[in-house]
């Protein structure tokens, strides 16, 4: 048998370490200290990458890997991969959608609910025992509000279905209209801003739609509204949004991910209208095990010539 070398490239999740493991030759990126002599010793028996959203499989990996037939992405954003090129030299690419969505979806409303009723920041008044000297202050509603959410894909979808529990008014914006959904389309993203009380990020990273949350748009949410991204970072102009918030020009936001992670622009730590949380959209035990089966099973049906379950290219 032909060796079934796999090289992972992050330490995404020990239970798919220990699943790739148990079947194939698994070889850790991070581990590596001289990349040179690995790819030397090595490269021709890697057929498969296995990347996530903080190291996929860029040209530069691509090239270092002659034999490679098949990325297998630990997520459903391929923005860490390039997947043109993947295209061009054959290489087949997988990734983990469906098995994700309900928990980021849940994420954002978790965001929007922490967000509009500070139930972060009212968790640290009761904390420092300052509800002792008096009530905390009013916050605001979100059942009955009006949701404007960028891409209305697995996740957007989910996320309206939910936000359609709180009675909320639900539009979009997608490269394309979607006929069959009773959902307010909107053709531009300013124009959905301006007629949101909560603007979600849900769609996918591409050279598109980098920066769709920029100037313009935050201005049209304005001082009242609530900026939520669960997306990827780079799909919001994060300097413009710290000066809005700084500003007072946007009412709030609630972010699961940054431009430039692990990194989050400090200006955001001192205020109490911004929820922060660490890229854990789809960080449950639950999904992490059913992700990683995922990745395990496509590259069993690679390795065994069977069709793949969820391919990309
Ligand atoms: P999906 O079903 O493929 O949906 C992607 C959506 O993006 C589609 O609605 C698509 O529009 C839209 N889109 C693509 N290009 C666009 C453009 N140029 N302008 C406007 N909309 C555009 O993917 P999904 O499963 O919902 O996942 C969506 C994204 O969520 C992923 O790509 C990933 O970046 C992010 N995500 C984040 C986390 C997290 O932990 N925070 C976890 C999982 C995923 P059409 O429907 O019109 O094609």
């Amino acid at each position: 048998m032909e060796p079934r070398g796999v090289l992972m490239t992050y330490p995404m999740s020990s239970y798919l370490q220990q699943q790739l493991d148990n079947r194939f030759n698994v070889f850790y990126l991070w581990n590596i200290t001289n990349r040179v002599e690995f790819f030397n010793e090595n490269s021709g028996s890697i057929r498969a990458v296995v990347g996530d959203t903080n190291v996929g499989a860029n040209r530069e990996l691509i090239d270092s890997l002659p034999a490679l037939e098949i990325v297998s992405t630990f997520s459903v954003g391929l923005d860490k991969i390039d997947l043109e090129y993947c295209k061009k030299k054959g290489i087949k690419v997988t990734n983990t959608p469906d098995v994700l969505t309900d928990d980021v979806a849940d994420l954002a409303i978790g965001l929007i609910l922490a967000t509009s009723r500070r139930i972060c920041e009212c968790d640290r008044y009761v904390k420092a025992g300052l509800w002792k000297k008096g009530d905390f202050r009013l916050t605001t509603k979100f059942s009955g509000k009006k949701v404007g959410i960028i891409g209305l894909g697995r996740i957007g979808t989910a996320i309206a279905k939910r936000a359609e529990a709180f009675n909320c008014t639900v539009s979009y914006y997608s490269r394309s209209q979607k006929p069959e959904s009773k959902y307010n389309y909107f053709p531009s993203v300013v124009e959905l801003a301006s007629n949101s009380d909560i603007l979600v990020v849900a769609c996918a990273l591409t050279e598109e739609t980098r920066h769709i949350v920029n100037r313009e748009v935050i201005n049209a949410l304005g001082p009242d509204g609530l900026l939520i991204n669960i997306g990827r970072g780079p799909h919001v102009d994060e300097r413009e949004l710290v000066y809005a918030l700084v500003e007072g020009r946007l009412g709030g936001a609630g972010l699961d991910v940054f431009e430039n992670e692990p990194n989050v622009p400090e200006e955001l730590f001192g205020l109490d209208n911004v929820v922060l949380v660490a890229h854990v959209g789809s960080a449950t035990v639950e999904t992490g095990k059913a992700m990683a089966d995922l990745v395990v099973r496509n590259l069993e049906a690679h390795f065994s010539n069977k069709p793949l379950l969820t391919p990309v290219v």
